[in-house]
């Protein structure tokens, strides 16, 4: 598994700055935390997995990483949750159920977008 952000993956090609950056809250807190959509960029892996890798946006608009969530595709269940105390037990909570139907969409059209730029044999599904 060599796994790439989607913005860095796709800046050769037509750049949405925002895409592959899915915003949150938790419960009862001000701060603003972004999932950045992580792909593998091996043409030949068979690996389903890939990264939402968690950050709180800081006050300033720098980035803070918090952990890492690894997903299965192309169910989306939730394989795995990497992070600092106290975010493993909020992120655990925050994705009770899973993550967001909205991100799915987003995940399923930048998955197949990247297994496109790298050419991948078995890009289809
Ligand atoms: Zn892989």
């Amino acid at each position: 598994m060599s796994m790439y952000p989607y913005y860095t993956i796709i800046k050769e090609s037509n750049y949405d700055e925002n895409a592959g950056f899915q915003y949150f809250a938790f419960p009862g807190s001000q701060d603003t935390y972004v999932a950045v959509e992580h792909y593998c960029t091996n043409p030949n892996c068979e690996c389903t997995s890939l990264i939402l890798e968690i950050n709180r946006v800081m006050p300033n608009g720098k980035a803070q990483k918090i952990g890492d969530i690894t997903l299965r595709f192309p169910d989306y269940k939730i394989e795995m949750i990497e992070a600092k105390a106290p975010y493993q037990a909020k992120l655990k909570r925050q994705f009770k159920q899973g993550i967001p139907e909205v991100w799915k969409s987003y995940i399923l059209q930048h998955r197949n977008h990247v297994r496109e730029i790298i050419g991948a044999v078995n890009g289809d599904i």
